[in-house]
């Protein structure tokens, strides 16, 4: 099958009782038991759910994997990876990461005394400088957020096998549409659901997919014991919001694509980070790991300090000032003070998220109504 009709059909049979074509939402905690420990296959909800489950099937097929886990955030995705590790274990990863997965390994997993390396990644022979006889896992996130590096998958995945890595991905930003790192040797996959997948701002979820048998079993234990579960109210809208994925990002990439284009030619723009441009310094690789280049978008205010970058953050009509990305409308936030304020100004700093860069998630709108916002906006 291919990407549109996986995204609108994986995972979804018409329901058994009454023939529904929408997988009902099943709320319910529990399920009846004919006789103990004898059921339909559903004991309890945070188990499994019949509306999580058929999410679970979608999203897996769209990464052309064979399990998926959905989560309550991404987060809560994040965190079961981790929990594979046992305290002494060694993490590689990049020095441009998701500010709250770095506020995790930092702050949350050191204590239990795993160990992490953020590093350049955008180089992958790097990481074998890194490789001590405790490293277990490499963490990617590709492209980065904000600055889109783009971290070579296949190379990530050849170290890994050498050296008997596990290796994850962080697709939120790609989404499946444009990337899928299992086909390019990753062991799991990791998405922020609350963004491309869910689509509508609307949902707050994560999921894990793998192909690896005893990877998803290991998983699945740490996703029941420690219960990061999303609702079905929750999975029945991300399943709503899957079906139309292939034509959002397409839309996402079009308009993604002129405004790039616009920025760069901008006379109050110092840079504009997006992986289409030819000349980024990893467009090889971009065009050889993705489909197409997305509508996340990065901007330099030339010359401007803090409080100009704000007022011009603050004179958007049609691109809202918020937190979050890869809805259907246009968002525009300050990492610095918003998404990346939890890590420390002189570490941000280095990994290029300055004062007066904003970033762009751009929506599906009418094109020429974004970029008169734009035209306003920086004028
Ligand atoms: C938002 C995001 C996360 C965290 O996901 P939540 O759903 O907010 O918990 C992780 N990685 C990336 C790249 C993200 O954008």
């Amino acid at each position: 099958m291919k990407f549109g009709t996986k995204a609108i059909h994986a995972g979804q049979e018409p329901d058994p009782t009454t023939g529904a074509i929408m997988t009902p939402i099943y709320q319910t905690s529990t399920y009846w038991q004919e006789s103990p420990g004898k059921h339909k296959g559903y004991a309890y909800a945070r188990g499994k759910n019949p509306t999580r489950n058929a999410l679970e099937k979608c999203i897996a097929a769209l990464e052309n994997g064979k399990h998926g886990l959905c989560f309550s955030s991404g987060m809560g995705a994040t965190d079961a990876v981790i929990k594979l590790l046992q305290p002494g274990d060694e993490v590689v990863t990049g020095n441009d990461l998701y500010g709250g997965t770095y506020r995790m390994f930092t702050k949350v997993f050191a204590k239990y005394g795993i160990k992490f390396h953020f590093i350049d990644l955008t180089d992958a022979q790097n990481i074998c400088n890194y490789l001590t006889a405790n490293t277990k896992l490499i963490w990617v996130e590709t492209p980065t957020n904000p600055t889109m590096q783009i971290v070579d998958i296949a190379a990530c995945a050849s170290i890994a096998q050498q050296n008997n890595l596990i290796l994850a991905v962080d697709n939120t930003f790609a989404s499946p549409y444009l990337q899928n790192p299992l086909d390019l040797g990753a062991d799991i996959v990791m998405h922020s659901v609350t963004k491309y997948l869910g689509g509508h701002s609307d949902v707050v979820m994560g999921a894990l997919v793998t192909n690896d048998d005893k990877l998803h079993e290991q998983l699945a234990f740490i996703h029941n014991s420690c219960g990061a579960t999303p609702g079905p109210q929750d999975s029945f809208l991300v399943l709503r919001g899957i079906k139309t994925l292939h034509l959002r990002m397409k839309a996402h990439c079009e308009n993604g694509r002129i405004i790039a284009e616009y920025l760069r030619s901008h006379s109050k723009i110092e840079k504009v980070y997006w992986p289409g441009f030819t000349d980024h310094p990893n467009h090889a690789i971009a065009k050889k790991q993705m489909r197409d280049f997305g509508g996340m978008i990065s901007i330099v205010l030339k010359g401007a300090d803090l409080p100009e970058t704000f007022r011009i953050a603050s004179s958007f009509n049609v691109f809202s000032l918020a937190e979050s990305l890869g809805g259907v409308e246009s968002l525009i936030n300050h990492p610095a003070t918003m998404t990346h304020a939890s890590i420390p100004k002189e570490e941000r700093e280095k990994a290029g998220v300055v004062d007066n860069l904003l970033r762009l998630s751009v929506g599906v709108e009418d094109i020429d109504d974004l970029m008169d916002d734009l035209k306003q906006a920086l004028s």
